[in-house]
């Protein structure tokens, strides 16, 4: 099929499924779940002989998606060949392979063909930017090449898209970003935040935070700087799974992928994801490791999809300390407000788990002492409320851009729980 009709259709559908009421929804979406399940599931040699209802099927997981790989996508293609082909330019046959730009040694590899690969743009401009489109648009995408995605449609009337690899660093594509004048973003919070500090000269009508956990703390610097709303783009290397609409809210796409949820702790849920229009690669009841928030509202904006308040960060995040009564958890929003909220003059900061009894918390020599001592306070607090057995410190050092690996602020450096 066509590219750009492939993506146009995507579009199109996108848009006419947001028109929706909620229970017209369920029931195209339960059908298109059906379709899947019937048609394309039995095709992925590990589903060849798999059970009819969505419940009955095996929860799984990238651990398990990695050590079987070749068994979950229609092609037999198997996880040395993608690697090879990741190596070379991405290309197996007609498939793209991507990766995720995760952990050494714990990066997911995907495949996805042609035909995937415009629809998930086709989603992503529906979503994002109706309104624009009909009036021509520049789109900047600036996140790791290495995700395959994104080399997709270059140009036609109405879009042009250019790419720029964060793996290179900013200050070598700066000259053409600005000449190439976006009027739409998509880029990682950290980096949007580089473009405030640096004084980029931009003026897009529309900005997404994409690829990264968008911390509240980066929200207003970037807000101010662009003097728009921040939007959203929820993506993993297993798909796109939300994005904002122009009231803000920041809903899930449904309209692509059946979502069960976790109950993880503190009100959170992780989600089990069942990407019902992949028909490459099969992923079905796939745990992510993301915590969310979910509304309790629906949206103004009348879409029938589901909204999210807030992505909190990655399981893999959560403190995982001792106390007299057992093993107890910190989510990683928690630590995070912890910090925030003990003096407005932070705005950035690491929080680091090294041991089961030792947590590092980094903060830039340009903050005030007072400041920072007033943080390292509110984490010891924090900790000794929930009688965690965990010694705090405090780190005064700059904090660089790091274009390499996703910025995580909060973080655990423990070995896997699993
Ligand atoms: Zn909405």
């Amino acid at each position: 099929m066509n590219r750009l009709a492939e993506a146009a259709g995507s579009f199109a559908l996108t848009r006419w499924v947001s028109r929706k009421t909620r229970p017209d929804f369920e029931r195209w979406q339960a059908a298109a779940l059906r379709r899947f399940l019937d048609r394309d599931l039995p095709r992925a040699p590990f589903y060849r002989h798999a059970p009819d209802r969505l419940a009955d099927l095996p929860v799984t997981d990238k651990a398990l998606l990695m050590a079987r790989f070749d068994e979950f996508n229609v092609h037999g293609l198997t996880a040395a060949q993608a690697r090879a082909a990741l190596e070379r330019d991405g290309c197996a046959g007609s498939l793209t392979v991507g990766a995720s730009t995760g952990t050494s040694g714990n990066r997911g590899l995907f495949v996805i063909s042609e035909a995937e690969k415009y629809r998930w743009l086709g989603t992503i401009l529906a979503k994002a930017t109706p309104d624009l489109l009909w009036r021509g648009m520049r789109v900047a995408v600036i996140l790791p090449q290495n995700t395959g995605l994104y080399d997709s449609a270059r140009k036609s009337r109405l879009i042009k898209l250019a790419f720029f690899d964060l793996a290179n660093g900013p200050e070598s594509w700066r000259g053409a970003l600005e000449a190439f004048d976006p009027t739409v973003i998509i880029a990682p919070p950290k980096i949007l935040r580089h473009f405030a500090a640096e004084n980029f000269r931009l003026q897009p009508k529309r900005v997404f935070s994409a690829a990264e956990t968008l911390d509240p703390v980066d929200l207003p610097v970037i807000e101010n700087f662009f003097r728009l709303p921040l939007d959203q783009i929820y993506m993993a290397t297993e798909g796109l799974f939300a994005v904002t609409c122009r009231e803000v809210g920041l809903h899930l796409a449904e309209d692509s992928v059946f979502f069960e949820f976790e109950a993880a702790g503190e009100g959170l849920v992780t989600p089990l994801v069942t990407a019902f229009r992949r028909q490459t690669q099969i992923m079905a009841r796939y745990r992510m490791n993301d915590l969310l928030r979910l509304s309790k509202e629906p949206c103004r904006c009348g879409s029938p999809l589901r909204c999210v308040d807030e992505i909190v960060g990655r399981m893999d995040d959560v403190f995982r300390l001792r106390s007299p009564d057992g093993p107890m958890l910190v989510t990683p929003d928690v630590l995070r407000n912890a910090v925030l909220k003990a003096d407005h003059r932070i705005d950035d900061f690491r929080l680091v788990q090294t041991a089961s009894d030792g947590v590092e918390l980094r903060l830039p020599p340009t903050l005030a002492d007072d400041a920072a001592a007033a943080a390292h306070q509110a984490v010891q607090a924090l900790l000794a409320a929930r009688k965690a057995a965990a010694t705090v410190t405090l780190i005064r050092a700059p904090l660089p851009l790091e274009t390499g690996r996703k910025l995580r602020r909060v973080e655990c450096r423990l070995e896997p729980a699993r």
